[in-house]
């Protein structure tokens, strides 16, 4: 198909002179964080105080949005160099004195969303100003304020507004407390090498020592996942999962029932029947409804595939029990599934994992990826040597528009686990690329955390496939921060729809199954060789593999997210164990309590994981209508794609910015077609 003529030739930077300038730093004390954090409220709420107080004849946009804006700017920049640290400073005090600048800061958001004196006068200011006086993106934004105005109660009576304010209040302390206890649980379990029996010899000599005979197996990713994939002990895999899932299972699973209630009360105050209705509206989704029927719809065409995977994962089990004189209990456990799923890659599939990460060193994934992105998005990345960061590990890379060579922004890497850090991988924005006071570009820049598996004394960090993975998908997301071009902070990177927030960096986990890109980021680590081709072959083909098993229980979570939001007396664990049994098969292991572990329901996520799914439709859609039709590695496409699905960061509707680059309304059938189903053509285009 050819490309839409709406992308085609659209210059890619603004008029707006940029500066380069990196306002970050990472030499904060603990006692500066507490200094500057009362600094940036005092000084950001004068131009609260400001535009609340004007009279209302002296109202404009200049000194009302534009204000506004420009303390936005601002203020997003230091409240990113206060609260941030406390995810991956390797100082404890640190950590604690960003998270208590994390606490005040939120409260200080809640009190400036609710000041009914600056509402009103943006409220005075839309209806006096002229619409077309306005930059487009500038009359959003003054639609958005007022909606947000609106969504928090700014239109209702006085003692209406104080109890939502006090219920925000509650809720972002909750929420912050909620990551913070799984992000500092130490929790090891000591394990003999006999109990740890089927994991690789470069996975146990990784471990650190406890005790005499046994090592220490932490509830981190790089432990949890190639353990219960890999160890062949039944009752170790039982142990640790059980362990996993019970994570602060005592204050998280208070939090969390603490939540719920409190966003059910908020949003019964706005109006809203349910908090998912009320979250929803923002969504492409628009009500709980639409989430529901696409959840189920989806459930019912995945469940003949998820029976069969279960059928064929069950012989396994019974075989690998009579092979090791096992008892078999005739059924899947939760410690069951990621090792017997592993086996079919195994087994049906013919990959071994152990052999193919060889062929994926850290370092030559890294080169690979970042070639793959710049020449797809017409971008150079340049290491800049001596930058200053907040541990030895953390890189930190310049990047420029290739074709004018001007500075677009920078982003850090920081991919290996320490102790304290931010369990999962993820982006964090941290300077908005967006106009600064004086109309000069302001360059984006974003950090990738991660955690993957770390070097060992023989061997350097090796990758699983599905790290490869993960890597592509957050490197996706600061791809989306960084060539978003944005007027205002608000709209910028990755500030879209929730439900459309993963689609940019879903797209890109396609590189890692197909050909061309995959011998790009690959190479043995010791003797240099490309991936046999029939290894090769055989991976790409696994793609398919599990995709019923994975796919429901992507289902089961974003159900659960929904029950927790729709109805509250839902007891969360129940209501776990209730959809993995119904949807999955697969009864939760009793006594543990997963959402409790469920760092996205208190992560800005709150009824909205189906996102993942839904924004899929999307990802599916675009990489195979364009992608796959004109070439995975076509400069051309991926220049269309950082034209019209990157560069308006949050500044356009998704469904304006996929009609731009898919040349029509988005469709399922790609989507339908990646879970190995069937596509019904008489099927109206969903979502
Ligand atoms: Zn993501």
């Amino acid at each position: 198909m050819k490309p839409p003529a709406a992308c085609a030739g659209d210059a890619l930077d603004t008029a707006a002179p940029c500066s380069e300038v990196n306002y970050l730093r990472w030499d904060l004390s603990a006692q500066q964080i507490g200094e500057l954090t009362v600094e940036l409220i005092e000084q950001t709420k004068r131009v609260y105080d400001q535009v609340g107080s004007q009279k209302f004849e002296d109202v404009s946009y200049e000194s009302t949005l534009k204000a506004l804006a420009d303390a936005e700017v601002s203020y997003t920049v230091q409240r990113n160099i206060l609260d941030f640290p406390q995810h991956v400073s390797p100082s404890k005090d640190i950590r604690t004195a960003s998270t208590e600048a994390d606490k005040k800061l939120s409260e200080f958001d809640v009190e400036m969303s609710m000041r009914q004196d600056v509402y009103q006068r943006i409220v005075w200011l839309q209806e006096k100003i002229q619409k077309d006086s306005l930059r487009p993106e500038a009359v959003r934004y003054l639609e958005r304020l007022i909606k947000l105005g609106r969504r928090n109660g700014l239109h209702l009576p006085k003692d209406t507004q104080e109890k939502i304010k006090s219920i925000k209040k509650k809720l972002s302390l909750l929420c912050i407390d909620f990551n913070k206890n799984l992000n500092e649980d130490t929790t090891f379990l000591p394990l003999t090498r006999e109990e740890l029996g089927g994991l690789p010899e470069d996975f146990l000599n990784s471990l650190e020592k406890a005790g005499d005979d046994k090592l220490k197996v932490t509830l981190k990713y790089p432990h949890y996942f190639p353990l219960l994939k890999k160890c062949h002990v039944p009752e170790t895999r039982r142990k640790v999962e059980e362990a996993f899932n019970c994570r602060c299972k005592q204050e998280n699973c208070a939090i969390l029932r603490e939540l719920v209630t409190l966003r059910a009360q908020k949003s019964s105050l706005l109006g809203f029947s349910t908090h998912a209705d009320y979250v929803l509206e923002m969504n492409m989704a628009k009500s709980s409804q639409v989430v529901a029927t696409f959840l189920d719809e989806l459930a019912q065409k995945l469940k003949p595939l998820g029976e069969q995977e279960r059928a064929v994962i069950l012989e396994l089990k019974k075989a690998e029990c009579e092979k090791r004189g096992l008892d078999f209990d005739g059924r899947i456990n939760a410690w069951d599934m990621r090792y017997y799923m592993n086996q079919v890659e195994e087994t049906r599939y013919s990959v071994d994992q152990n052999l193919l990460k060889e062929y994926f060193p850290m370092q030559v994934v890294t080169k690979g990826l970042l070639s793959i992105y710049q020449e797809l998005l017409g971008l150079t990345f340049n290491l800049e040597e001596n930058a200053t960061v907040w541990h030895e590990d953390v890189k930190l890379y310049c990047v420029r528009d290739s074709a004018s060579g001007k500075v677009i922004g920078k982003f850090y890497l920081d991919l290996y686990p320490r102790e304290g850090k931010y369990g999962h991988a993820a982006c964090f924005g941290l300077q908005p690329g967006c106009l600064r006071q004086d109309g000069s570009r302001q360059i984006a820049i974003a950090a990738m955390v991660a955690n993957f598996t770390k070097p060992t004394p023989d061997a350097p960090s090796l990758l699983q496939h599905d790290e490869v993975e993960t890597y592509f998908h957050e490197f996706g997301h600061v791809m989306h921060q960084l060539c978003s071009q944005a007027e205002f902070a608000m709209f910028s990177g990755t500030h879209v729809e929730r439900d459309f927030v993963e689609a940019p960096s879903q797209m890109l986990e396609n590189w890692v199954w197909e050909k061309e890109p995959l011998l790009r980021m690959s190479q043995h680590y010791r003797t240099g060789d490309t991936i046999p081709q029939e290894l090769l072959d055989k991976l790409i083909k696994s793609r398919q593999a599990n995709t019923g098993l994975f796919n429901l229980r992507q289902i089961v979570l974003a159900k659960v997210d929904q029950a927790l939001h729709t109805q509250t007396s839902a007891d969360p664990a129940e209501e776990y164990a209730r959809l993995c049994q119904e949807i999955l098969g697969v009864p939760a292991t009793p006594g543990t309590n997963m959402p409790a572990t469920f760092g996205h329901l208190a992560g800005g996520y709150d009824a909205q994981y189906y996102g993942y799914l839904w924004s899929e439709v999307y990802s599916m859609d675009m990489f195979h209508t364009r992608f796959k039709q004109e070439g995975v590695l076509n400069g051309k496409v991926g220049m269309d794609y950082r034209s019209c699905i990157l560069r308006p960061g949050g500044s356009q509707d998704a469904s304006v910015m996929l009609k731009l680059f898919l040349g029509r309304d988005p469709k399922q059938d790609a989507f339908l077609l990646s879970k190995g189903l069937q596509v019904d053509s008489s099927e109206p285009p969903a979502c």
